[in-house]
Order: structure tokens, then sequence, then C-alpha cells
């Protein structure tokens, strides 16, 4: 059965995200390691680091996520903003190993700039490459999938295959789907023929054992309008039916789904899922 949760505030020390979490009545859960906003990173301390599991381990929590900056662009023509992402997401590896967290998703960046996609695709490669190089931690690094606005680079399930496919430390990544930006581009949840035939693809391309976490989210916008517009459960333009097809289907039975809905009226998005969830 699948674990449902969201990504609750870790506002004044990252303890606060467990407590947060039992709070939403979150099996599972994931925050912001830093200012999400930003390309500041601040170290955790030792306490915090401590006080943390402590937490987890006390409210049972044994799968947790972190989500990197937004300013993350691992395909930048300018060296800066390149390095500075790389700089900043291994970073994010080593302090979320520290706390035992099990992935970091990040989005990886934007062709906007580059010659062309497969340049940018490739340029995103080789950051992760670098990225990874010696890195030992337990933290995977998550390939999130993109919603498809402007020049964005992993939005079909065939791009974050390769961009999979050409990373060499394979055991330390994963890919992460967010089901409005998957809606988004195009792939249709809406009934169980579009849901089989989406992740038929998915594991074609990416392959399902890679598949660490989901994001529930519904959407603001139709199917392939190719904007990241997150909408509550029951709300949006995917509707109920789709996140039964995800939550029933035999091949996503261990996949943690995690929102990532405004905080106001979560609570209800929480119990839907976990409606559809205990109710065949
Ligand atoms: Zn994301």
């Amino acid at each position: 059965m699948q674990k449902i949760g969201a990504h609750v505030s870790a506002a004044g020390g990252v303890s606060n995200a467990p407590l947060n979490a039992q709070k939403e009545a979150c099996e599972v859960f994931q925050f912001f390691l830093n200012p999400p906003q930003t390309y500041k990173f601040t170290p955790i301390s030792e306490e915090q680091i401590a006080a943390f599991k402590k937490n987890c381990k006390e409210l049972g929590y044994t799968e947790t996520y972190v989500h990197a900056s937004y300013l993350i662009n691992l395909c930048s023509p300018k060296n800066s903003t390149r390095y500075g992402s790389m700089s900043l997401l291994r970073k994010g590896l080593e302090e979320a190993s520290k706390l035992g967290i099990q992935g970091m998703m990040f989005h990886t960046g934007s062709a906007t700039g580059c010659p062309d996609k497969p340049t940018a695709i490739k340029t995103a490669i080789e950051s992760i490459n670098k990225i990874l190089d010696g890195y030992t931690g337990s933290t995977k690094l998550l390939i999130e999938n993109a919603a498809g606005s402007g020049n964005t680079v992993g939005v079909s399930f065939a791009e974050v295959g390769t961009l999979l496919k050409g990373i060499k430390n394979k055991k330390q990544v994963g890919v992460c789907l967010d089901t409005q930006h998957s809606f988004a581009s195009g792939y249709d949840w809406r009934t169980p023929i579009g849901t089989n035939a989406a992740l038929k693809e998915f594991d074609k391309e990416i392959g399902l054992k890679n598949l660490t976490v989901i994001q529930a989210n519904d959407s603001k916008v139709d199917c392939g309008a190719n904007k990241d517009r997150h909408e509550h459960i029951h709300l949006g333009k995917m509707g109920t039916t789709a996140f039964k097809n995800l939550l029933h289907h035999p091949k996503l039975a261990n996949t943690a789904f995690v929102l990532e809905t405004e905080p106001e009226g979560r609570a209800q998005d929480m119990a839907w899922l976990k409606k559809f969830r205990n109710k065949k």
C-alpha cells in the first residue's frame, strides 16, 4: 500500500518538518532544505540533524524527501548559474544524507541560450555526472519531469530517460514523477487506457524501477497545456478518476504519493487520496 503525504514547512528548523507532517496526517513527507527561490545554502546544525532524526524515529517516518531550489539550471550556458546549481545540489545531497533522507528532487533547467535541446540535455548530463563524482552519500538525486513551459528540459519520458541513460552513477539517481507536470505535457491519466499507455511509455523510456516517488497534484490547466500549475485534488482538470487510476495501478502499489498543493485545503486533498487508496 502506498504511503500518502505532503510537502510540509520546515520553518524554524528541519526538526519541525516531521512534527508538521504528523499534524497533517502525512505518512511520508518532503520539505525545502533551503529557501527555494534562492541559491542560498545554510548548513544544518548538529543539534537540528539529531532532532530531525529523533522526531522521524519517534513519529515513525522512514521515507522522507527534500526539494531543491527552483533556481537550479544544469543546462545554463552561463557558468555562474550552472556551477552554482551543481554546487548547491551537491551540498544539498551531502546535507540530506546526514538527515537520512531518501531523495532530493530537482528541476533540470532550461534550454534557453543553448544552441538546441540536445545540447542542453548533454550539458545537463555532464552537470549531473560532475555533481555525483565522488559522492558517497545515501540520498538519491531525483530528476523531476517538467511541465514543458518555455524551454524546460526533462519534459517527455523520453527526455527524462535520455538524461538518466547518460548518468554514470546509476545507483545514486532516480526519478520523481509529478502528475501535474506529466498531465500538462500530454500524458492523460483520466482513463485506464491513458494511464496504462503512459506507464508503459515510462517503463520503456525511464524504467519503472527508477521511479522513486510521485508528486500528486491535480492541474489548473488542460492536458498538453505545458504549464506548471498545481491544483487541489478534486478541483482540477485531471479529476478524481485520474488519481484513482494512479493509486490503484499495480505497478505503483509501493510508490509514495506526496502532495504539493497549497497548504490551505491540503487536509482535504490528503483525505481524498487516502479514501481513493483505501477504497478499491
Ligand atoms: Zn518540483
